[in-house]
């Protein structure tokens, strides 16, 4: 059993931001990550509207964040929080190799892939079906693909994907994309990224590995031979490991100006807490305000 005073679940950028001014403040404690330091940030092609940077691969800002924990001396404990309660004011938390004892808790957990819903879908997972272009891209060189999505990251990962394989068949249920104008113009520019739009798909097949997906407008079918499927329909907040009611919007944590949730001493930063932009820059914003309002409240 560890105690701390403060423990943070998530080691992306807002909760490493939370971790650097915890430690620039002296309060003490815990940044745990299950898997990966960076977050989403090193699955991430480019980054291009973090200001400071004029265009950065997100692995590199990925490891530019680890290198910035070594330099203020932040060990990450490797961990997976399967529960978080609340009890005599203190939170337990119960991991997989651990258990924690803190007086606040930062949820900085994220969210996590949406996927189609559909009949087979979970059988091809891994076997054509990725939600990951950066990590999974390479395996379909000189391939076509298809990819779902018209969001920023569906336009964003379409372009990083242009770039290895022949053909992506970007396929969005509406005419207007939800990405950013620039990233729409790009994609359009791109001459191997083909749009079907308002397109949606209805059927996966293949026998060990993803081969074709039917794709429907307007009651209009098509079939499209693939060797993979790339989904980038949105995300689900990562909230399940807490034990504890708190107020929702839509699933994610509601939280007032200092990040802290309906609970008291606990806080919600970065893509899990419910926000109107979800960015690398706001998340870094949630990360300082909740370590400076622990650390106020601290010397109070
Ligand atoms: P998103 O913005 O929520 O977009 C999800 C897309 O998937 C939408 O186009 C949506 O269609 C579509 N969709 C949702 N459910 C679907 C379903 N069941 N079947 C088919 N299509 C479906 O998600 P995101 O692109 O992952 O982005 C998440 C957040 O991160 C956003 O706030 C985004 O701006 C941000 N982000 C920013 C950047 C950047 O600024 N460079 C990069 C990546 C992500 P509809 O449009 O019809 O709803």
């Amino acid at each position: 059993m560890k105690e701390t005073k403060v423990f943070i679940v998530g080691s992306g950028p807002s909760g490493i931001t939370a971790a650097i001014y915890l430690k620039r403040a002296g309060i003490p404690f815990i940044l745990c990550e299950k898997s990966m330091v960076g977050g989403k940030v090193a699955l991430t092609a480019k980054v291009d509207n973090y200001p400071g940077f004029t265009s950065i691969d997100g692995v590199e800002l990925a490891l530019n964040l680890q290198e910035q924990l070594k330099q203020n001396e932040i060990k990450v404990t490797y961990d997976t929080i399967q529960s978080i309660h609340k009890e005599n004011e203190l939170f337990y938390l119960e991991g997989n190799k651990d258990q924690y004892i803190a007086k606040y808790v930062i949820l900085a957990t994220g969210t996590k892939e949406k996927g189609l819903g559909l009949d087979n879908e979970e059988k091809f997972y891994g076997k054509g079906i990725s939600f990951c272009a950066i990590c999974d891209g390479a395996l379909y060189k000189n391939k076509d693909v298809a990819l779902v999505g018209g969001g920023n990251s569906a336009l964003e990962e379409a372009l990083y994907l242009a770039n290895i394989v022949n053909k992506v068949y970007l396929i969005h249920r509406r005419d207007e994309f939800r990405g950013d104008l620039t990233l729409v113009n790009k994609v359009k520019d791109k001459d191997n990224i083909i749009l079907y739009t308002p397109y949606i798909i209805n059927k996966l097949s293949g026998t060990n590995h993803l081969e074709e997906i039917q794709i429907v407008s307007n009651e209009e079918v098509e079939s499209l031979s693939v060797s993979a499927l790339f989904i980038y329909i949105g995300y689900i907040p990562t909230l399940e490991m807490l034990k504890e009611d708190i107020l929702l919007d839509n699933g994610y944590a509601v939280v007032d100006e200092n990040m802290m949730t309906s609970l008291p001493n606990l806080y919600a930063i970065g893509d899990v807490r419910k926000k109107n932009l979800r960015q690398i820059v706001t998340a870094i914003n949630d990360g300082a305000i909740a370590s400076y309002a622990i650390g106020k409240r601290e010397n109070e």
